[in-house]
């Protein structure tokens, strides 16, 4: 199939995509036949289904030894299946008729699984139709560019210093001076890697073009199912929604470290904030959180807590690999190895805050896989969305700074809560809202990069700095500083994605509360022992699998479309 073929039936399928009338015929790529396109595209996806499953449950398993020993054969093992992958979705033929047996299953809406089949192995097939020759660049590129990053190293005083010295300083100095020199060590990557992201993104617009988008961060959007004007609506709404409490609460938190650093909060500069980025809340009280969880099982507490709300999980806790041992990767993870039921979360578990959240947000992935209709094709027998996915272990993670939860999981007492119970508020709080503004400055300045590369981008990323997260701009600063943020590098036209997923969450819990608790608010609401949260989340989310398109799933779940209305309520109205 020639290239310009191929961009022709790729925009017919980005316009069908995107929910708008089809106006050209795609390219006749399916062979005359007395059987019909829809009993052809079943065989076809029967048979995907046979090629594709097995080398996915390989890859997922040498995955899996390779994180829990940290052998090296495991990892090659990993990256061999991986490619794999790829190439059984690189034929060029088949994507055609992909794209031929589409409009036609959903025009005849006999079958509407089918149709989601092939949209999700559409989905999976298109980022592999790339010019080889283009691929390859990008991903060289790609690689050079990951390398500098991993291997630069800022500098304080002429001293090198690595990403954790640097935020070790951010998180603990009180010296002024020292903490503008982390800060500005932080961004000193940023020129030396912003030419050649330059360069990347303008070779990722053109795979881009050549597949019939208008950019890159269109196709990527588009291919994840996201309509790319609903995401840009959603975000301007969340950062209407949340301007004018933010504004408050930045004016409280400016107070607190305007005092702890001695100036005035006209001059807090961004070194003043506890990170490179002010993406993580400032520490404002010296409440020692993981003193819930010093000496307790976080295991025993994440068993009972999801045993009590319905939800089987001592069958994935047996299969999963759960505290830290020599080799083991220090990270963590959900995985269903074969969508047979062999779900598996991997931790490191400590008694602290950190991991109790961070269990209860893998179980959160494990339990929405293991709920999943078994019935449905291999294919749909996942998440609606990532995001959707994501929302279900960040509402559960949630739960390791919510006093109500604390008193319920744990033996500790009222009195022993109690006193904490505003500063645990306050700090979930403060994360979720510095989290959410920082967010829009990476969303904005993404959709911006890829729709102009050649434009001013350091101005770009500083009015988006200024805008969204009320930070002053340093006097004369011309850097690229954007640059400095590894995700536009190793996931690109993704990071939408966290905050739709905390959107969802507090979504969820505000349908939850109107449908079992009587619309409670979001403080007073407590799960633990009440089965009927998890019957709620098994029919309304997880048991549809992908077989509803996400918008239509939170519709049906909640009542209407996704809207950052409740992250809003939740986090930034102010409590009475
Ligand atoms: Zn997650």
């Amino acid at each position: 199939m020639s290239s310009i073929a191929r961009l022709m039936v790729a925009a017919t399928l980005a316009g069908c995509l995107a929910g708008c009338p089809k106006t050209t015929t795609p390219e006749p790529a399916v062979q005359e036949s007395a059987v019909s396109p829809i009993e052809q595209a079943r065989t076809f996806a029967d048979a995907y289904e046979a090629r594709v499953a097995p080398v996915a449950k390989d890859l997922n398993l040498a995955y899996w030894d390779a994180t829990t020993s940290g052998d090296a054969e495991a990892y090659a093992r990993a990256g061999e299946l991986d490619l794999q992958l790829r190439q059984l979705h690189a034929d060029p033929t088949e994507f055609a008729q992909l794209l031929a047996w589409l409009p036609a299953v959903e025009a005849s809406a006999e079958d509407a699984i089918l149709l989601r089949e092939l949209q999700r192995i559409h989905g999976h097939y298109a980022p592999n139709q790339i010019d080889a020759e283009l691929m390859a660049q990008m991903v060289t590129l790609g690689v050079e560019v990951e390398e500098i990053y991993s291997t630069h190293r800022g500098t304080v005083d002429g001293e090198p210093v690595d990403a954790n010295g640097i935020y070790e300083i951010m998180l603990t100095s009180t010296d002024a001076e020292l903490r503008r020199k982390a800060w500005e060590a932080s961004k000193q990557v940023g020129p030396l890697v912003a030419d050649k992201l330059v360069t990347l993104v303008k070779l990722r617009n053109q795979a881009a073009v050549q597949a019939g988008y208008p950019d890159f961060y269109q196709m990527r959007l588009s291919l994840a199912e996201q309509d790319p004007a609903t995401v840009q609506a959603l975000f301007a709404d969340m950062a209407a929604r949340s301007q004018a409490p933010f504004e408050q609460l930045k004016g409280e938190l400016d107070a607190v470290l305007a005092e702890r650093h001695g100036v005035d909060a006209d001059a807090l500069m961004p070194w003043h904030y506890a990170d490179p980025f002010f993406q993580e809340a400032p520490r404002i009280s010296d409440r020692d959180l993981d003193a819930f969880y010093r000496g307790r099982s976080v295991e025993a507490v994440n068993t009972a807590y999801f045993e009590g709300i319905g939800l089987e999980v001592t069958a994935i806790i047996e299969r999963s690999d759960l505290y830290p041992r020599d080799g083991k990767q220090p990270s963590a993870y959900c995985t269903d190895i074969d969508r047979e039921g062999d779900v598996r979360v991997f931790c490191n578990l400590e008694d602290d805050d950190y991991w109790m959240s961070t269990m209860l947000h893998e179980l959160g992935h494990a339990v929405y896989d293991e709920y999943i209709d078994p019935d449905l094709p291999w294919v749909l027998r996942g998440a609606t969305h990532s995001f959707a996915t994501e929302a279900v272990a960040l509402l559960f993670g949630r739960l390791s700074k919510d006093p109500n939860w604390i008193d319920c999981a744990t033996d500790l007492t009222p009195e022993e809560i109690e006193p904490a119970a505003d500063d645990l508020r306050r700090t979930q709080r403060l994360l979720q809202v510095v989290f959410a503004r920082w967010s829009l400055v990476m969303v904005d300045f993404e959709r911006g990069l890829y729709a102009d590369p050649d434009q001013d981008l350091n101005t770009l990323w500083w009015d988006l700095v200024e805008k969204h997260q009320l930070l002053q701009r340093p006097p004369d600063r011309e850097a690229a500083d954007w640059a400095t943020k590894i995700h536009i590098v190793t996931a690109p036209a993704y990071y939408h994605n966290y905050l739709m997923g905390e959107m969802l969450a507090s979504q969820m819990l505000s349908a939850m509360s109107r449908d079992l608790y009587d619309g409670q608010q979001f403080t007073e609401i407590d799960t633990c022992a009440n089965p009927e949260v998890g019957a709620w989340l098994v029919d309304r989310i997880f048991e549809p699998g992908a077989s509803v398109h996400w918008s239509q799933l939170v519709e049906d779940a909640t009542g209407e479309p996704l809207t950052p209305r409740y992250f809003v309520e939740e986090y930034l109205t102010q409590p009475e």
